[in-house]
């Protein structure tokens, strides 16, 4: 993997899980790679034949230029967080592929039963996981996505990913009627954040189903707030498991051991929470 920072992820884990769980001699390290580095990491892929690499934030964007073709969700959302080999007629080539929104979907309705099919979905920020997870929740056929961002052009482009331009509703509107909300917002990871964008608790009600996408802390106080209304909850852990899983399903070419992966992030949680 490659990133910066990458000190406390925990990918290494759940990777070094998953090959150990398939019997492959295979090891999953995380290298820092400063911003404007990313092309000379893929360079290194290539000279040091690496069968996979996860891309983090710096370089989800700026890899792209360095591969030799993307998978369709990369090529809509113009970044990457797997690169794997695959054959062509002219050898092999790197190809880029976004496993985030996929991962999510899997997360939301393998974990907890929630099928965003025909649903009306609420996706807080604009970033680059609120991306991915607009255009899975159009893709997996949601009735519609409102994207709200605090950069209204962010947001529209977002909400474009799901086809629908005039999807940026506002805040409370949007999530009193929607069935889905997901906090793709950093807000509730630091100690004394609120909900975000302020969101009135009282909007939250039974029969919601509300995502953040944050798993540290494992409870943010939108989820707190959410429960405490009797919606159905997840945090971010179900998305970085299953976003994992389909890339050992990439560079492996066999079904991710799911069980074995879980483990191993609790385990890392639990060990990185003690040391902090
Ligand atoms: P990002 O690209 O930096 O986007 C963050 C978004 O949140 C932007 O739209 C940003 O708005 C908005 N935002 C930040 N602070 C805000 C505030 N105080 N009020 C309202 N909006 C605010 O980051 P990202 O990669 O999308 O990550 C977003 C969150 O998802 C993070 O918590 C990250 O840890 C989590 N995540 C989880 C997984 C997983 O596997 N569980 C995967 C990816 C990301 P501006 O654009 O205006 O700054």
């Amino acid at each position: 993997m490659i990133g910066d920072p990458v000190r406390h992820s925990l990918s290494p884990a759940l990777h070094n899980a998953a090959f150990a769980a398939l019997g492959l001699d295979w090891v999953y390290v995380a290298f820092a790679v400063a911003a404007g580095q990313g092309a000379a990491a893929v360079a290194a892929m290539r000279a040091l034949d690496i069968a996979g690499l996860s891309v983090t934030m710096p370089h989800k964007a700026a890899v792209v230029a360095e591969l030799d073709r993307l998978g369709p969700t990369a090529a809509r959302l113009g970044v990457v967080n797997t690169i794997s080999w695959t054959a062509s007629p002219d050898g092999w080539e790197l190809e880029g592929e976004s496993t985030d929104g996929a991962g999510f979907i899997d997360a939301i309705r393998g974990d907890d039963g929630f099928d965003p099919a025909g649903r009306r979905c609420v996706v807080l920020g604009s970033g680059g996981a609120a991306r991915s997870v607009t255009l899975a929740l159009a893709e997996a056929g949601a009735a519609s996505v409102h994207v709200v961002g605090r950069r209204a052009g962010a947001a529209v482009q977002c909400a474009e990913l799901a086809g629908a331009a005039d999807a940026v509703a506002g805040l409370a509107d949007a999530v009193a009627g929607a069935d889905l909300i997901v906090n793709a917002t950093p807000v509730g990871m630091a100690a004394g954040d609120s909900l975000p964008f302020d969101l009135d608790p009282g909007l939250l009600h039974q029969g919601q189903f509300v995502a953040d996408l944050i798993y540290a802390p494992a409870t943010t106080p939108l989820l707190t707030a959410a429960r405490a209304r009797g919606a159905g909850t997840a945090n971010g852990l179900g998305m970085l498991i299953h976003q994992a899983a389909r890339q050992v399903a990439i560079w492996t070419g066999r079904p991710a051991p799911l069980e074995a992966m879980s483990a191993a992030a609790l385990l890392a949680l639990s060990r990185r929470q003690h040391l902090e």
